[in-house]
């Protein structure tokens, strides 16, 4: 079909102008060939008018006369015409008078008729009456041949055809010429905008001087273009500004960034300095306050101490969670990455909240899945303080019931195992609107100033923070006066195949060991000093770095080389790892551990920390339980050679390199209600020369170890009364923070798969099953006697 649309604008503009001029050329042809028609054939009309009229006059007399000769003479002369074809008279009633025919048989007269013209095929019949004085005498009809009359019409439409074809060929021409002057600059205008359009360049402008409205077009284009180049700049030079804001900005932000980070330099070498002015002195209230309760004191005496002590205490745990949290804002807290076993972990974590859940009369449920992997690498440390947080939340807003702690499994891979902690209690519940806000740091639930919990609303945030650090999640379910379950989960990653078994203790004599105690501050001093004595080692004091680099060569010389080190790492002058490398390079036998004091972390790589022999450190205040257990795994551990990796280290009872043995008499317990079974123990023990009191059910156990001394205990798992698990909890109970651990065997039938754990869970130091002989109770007691001081 075709596309006129699609047609380019000067085809489109000569088409336009071809139809309308061919149109108009048409009709004017047309119109002449119609008017020269029509005038040929009334001069043909009128010639033969006047020749009828000239004719008709020369026969009236003719006609009068009857005379036909003189008519037809008439007629002849018509022969000079050679378009007339012939010419007829007739008389008054109708009849041929006289006739002319230009060629035999070429004419029939016609019968006469009205006056006028006639066309009668192809000629042209001109009727006339023949009047004389007013009377038709007659009448004449002359045929006159039309088809002259034809070819002058064909002629004249041929010239017609011929003045149109000259004339649309001028057109052509002349638009050809002509439309330049409207496409020119149209076709100029596309190219433009479409180098525009291309090439964003809009610098570019249209000359023209035209006046109509095509250069009104122009102008405008020209205007539009001149707008968006001017915008363009202006964008260009805003964006060179926002350039140099940016730029100016930027200088800004590192002026505040590094200002920001000075600031938190500052505040982490504030709280480094905090936390050391504030746990010197807590070390100072709690290592006295301890040393105290150990002496013989009247009973109110006793109770003020208590009070202090546990006033202490939580002063100490609102300082930690203060600390702690400021640590996690600035970003500077990170988990350690150690093995350790999970029940023995949350055992001893459970122990220490047993007393606060006793003293309100709740059940303290501890439940780790059979399934669950004991040992686990990870940060047993931060995890305990999760659990802390939660149970003695539970704790404290439950008045009765139970509080319960369980742990699963929630995903098991090939090197690590995600874990589901559960601490849910029977409490006061926490009110669905407020469950949000209790993740938020500084935010409680009960807001009201007459609140009836103390606390700071930290904790919850510490741990939320500490889970996602152990890529876990915590959540919370609660109903009020129905309880809380408080959900985490944690990664951990599991040992590794090598590394599961855990290092054995190894035997040690603590009595008279030499031990150096390397402190500037004085009561920290005496609080160690004076907790070894009463350990009955022998321990020497150092108020600096260089005075313990003395004594230690001095010690080394008298063929009593120390032992141990506990050393203080925030001195003045030399610190504690300036002095551990002085102690280093000039110690000869290096035969000492370091137990380094500390109050924040210590920003030291731990390999170096190994090659200097600091092999444990402490965060003050230390209590004296953390200070006995540190100073027992110390000793019972043979220090790794600095240039064996720390982590190949694995203890086996073959390696006791540093065991001094000892053939002490022991005062041991013996909790046992069978009175065979009584005898046989109390046969094999005294054959060793060790004192046994028997006690003959674990209740009695526990109330003898409260009044008496002693330095071993076998306990038997069924008793009447209270059985074996139940009266090492409640001896645990007793101990937690007084520092003392008696060594607790088990004496059991119950051979079953798992009841070791269950006992060593329980807070038993060994295992003997019965029946009992003196090789197997031997080796127990071997195993720990070295535990008694
Ligand atoms: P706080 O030091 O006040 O205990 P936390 O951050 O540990 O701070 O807890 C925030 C708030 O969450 C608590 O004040 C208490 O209102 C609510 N809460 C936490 N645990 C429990 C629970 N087991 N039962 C009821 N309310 C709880």
């Amino acid at each position: 079909m075709f596309a006129f649309g699609k047609l380019k604008i000067e085809r489109k503009l000569t088409l336009i102008v071809m139809a309308t001029a061919g149109l108009a050329l048409a009709l004017s042809g047309g119109a002449f060939v119609i008017v020269d028609t029509i005038t040929i054939r009334e001069r043909a009309v009128e010639h033969l008018t006047t020749l009828a009229d000239a004719i008709g006059r020369n026969c009236t007399g003719s006609l009068d006369f009857d005379h036909v000769e003189s008519a037809e003479d008439s007629l002849v002369a018509l022969r000079a015409d050679e378009n007339i074809l012939g010419a007829t008279v007739y008389r008054k009633d109708g009849s041929v008078f006289a006739s002319y025919e230009r060629e035999a048989g070429s004419h029939d007269s016609p019968s006469s008729a009205e006056e006028g013209e006639h066309f009668n095929g192809g000629s042209l019949l001109v009727y006339r009456d023949i009047v004389l004085d007013q009377e038709t005498v007659g009448s004449i009809v002359i045929e006159w041949d039309a088809s002259e009359l034809d070819q002058a019409i064909v002629r004249s439409g041929l010239i017609a055809l011929g003045i149109l074809t000259v004339a649309t060929l001028a057109a052509f021409l002349l638009s050809r010429r002509l439309r330049r002057i409207i496409c020119d600059p149209i076709v100029q205008l596309s190219l433009v905008a479409r180098v525009v359009s291309q090439q964003k360049d809009y610098s570019i402008r249209i000359p023209s001087k035209r006046e109509d409205e095509l250069g009104l077009l122009f102008s405008c284009f020209n205007d539009m273009l001149a707008r968006i180049e001017r915008r363009d700049q202006d964008l260009a030079s805003h964006r060179d500004n926002l350039e140099e804001e940016v730029e100016e900005r930027t200088r800004e932000l590192v002026v505040a960034k590094e200002a920001a980070e000075a600031a938190s330099r500052a505040k982490s070498d504030f709280l480094a300095n905090m936390s050391h002015e504030i746990r010197t002195p807590m070390n100072g209230v709690i290592g006295m306050t301890e040393l105290a309760l150990s002496t013989e004191l009247q009973k109110d005496t006793r109770e003020y101490l208590e009070m202090v002590r546990s006033s202490a205490d939580a002063l100490l745990g609102i300082i930690n969670d203060i600390l702690d949290f400021s640590k996690i804002e600035a970003g500077k807290l990170s988990l350690e990455h150690v093995q350790f076993s999970l029940r023995n972990s949350l055992a001893t974590t459970v122990k220490t909240l047993a007393l606060q859940a006793h003293e309100k009369n709740l059940e303290l449920v501890f439940e780790v899945a059979p399934k669950v992997v004991d040992l686990l690498v990870g940060d047993p440390v931060r995890l305990r303080q999760v659990v802390i947080n939660l149970i003695g939340n539970a704790i404290k807003f439950t008045p009765t019931g139970e509080v319960a702690l369980r742990v699963e499994i929630e995903k098991h891979e090939h090197d690590c195992v995600k874990l589901h902690f559960s601490v849910s209690d029977t409490g006061v519940g926490i009110p669905q609107d407020k469950l949000a806000a209790i993740w938020e740091a500084f935010s409680q639930a009960d807001t009201s100033t007459t609140r009836k919990y103390g606390g700071t609303g930290l904790g919850l945030a510490i741990v939320s923070r500490l889970v996602s650090m152990m890529n876990g999640e915590i959540w919370v379910e609660s109903e009020v006066n129905q309880g809380t379950t408080f959900h985490f989960t944690a990664s951990l990653d599991l040992a590794r195949p090598g590394e599961q078994r855990q290092p054995t203790r190894l035997p040690v004599q603590l009595k008279n060991l030499p031990i150096l105690i390397i402190d500037d501050n004085e009561t920290n001093r005496r609080i160690f000093h004076d907790t070894l004595a009463r350990w009955k080692m022998a321990p020497e004091v150092a108020t600096d770095g260089a005075e313990g680099v003395e004594t230690l060569l001095r010690a080394e010389k008298g063929q009593k080389p120390f032992r141990l080190i506990i050393l203080d790492l925030h001195m003045p002058g030399m610190d504690g790892i300036e002095t551990a490398t002085q102690l280093f390079e000039q110690s000869e036998r290096k035969s000492y551990k370091i137990l380094m004091l500390t109050s924040s972390e210590v920003m030291v790589e731990e390999e170096r920390l190994r090659s200097l022999r600091i092999f444990r450190h402490l965060r003050k205040p230390v209590t004296q339980s953390e200070l006995y257990n540190a100073v027992f795994e110390l000793l019972s551990s043979p220090a790794p050679r600095s240039d064996e990796p720390v982590q190949a280290r694995v203890l086996t009872s073959e390696t006791q390199t540093d065991v001094e043995s000892s053939d002490e008499t022991l005062r041991v317990l013996l909790a046992e209600d069978n009175p065979v079974n009584q005898k046989v123990a109390i046969g094999i023990l005294k054959k060793r020369g060790h004192e046994v009191v028997v006690a003959e059910n674990g209740q009695i156990a526990v109330d003898l170890l409260e009044k008496d001394e002693f330095d071993l205990v076998f306990m038997d798992m069924q008793m009447p009364v209270m059985g074996g698990l139940e009266a090492t909890e409640a001896i645990r109970v007793n101990e937690s923070g007084t520092g003392r651990h008696i060594p607790i065997i088990a004496l059991t039938a119950n051979a079953m798969k798992g009841d070791e754990e269950r006992c060593r869970n329980a807070g038993m130091d060994e295992y003997v099953s019965k029946p009992i002989s003196p090789k197997k109770l031997f080796a127990a007691i071997e195993k720990v006697r070295q535990l008694v001081t």
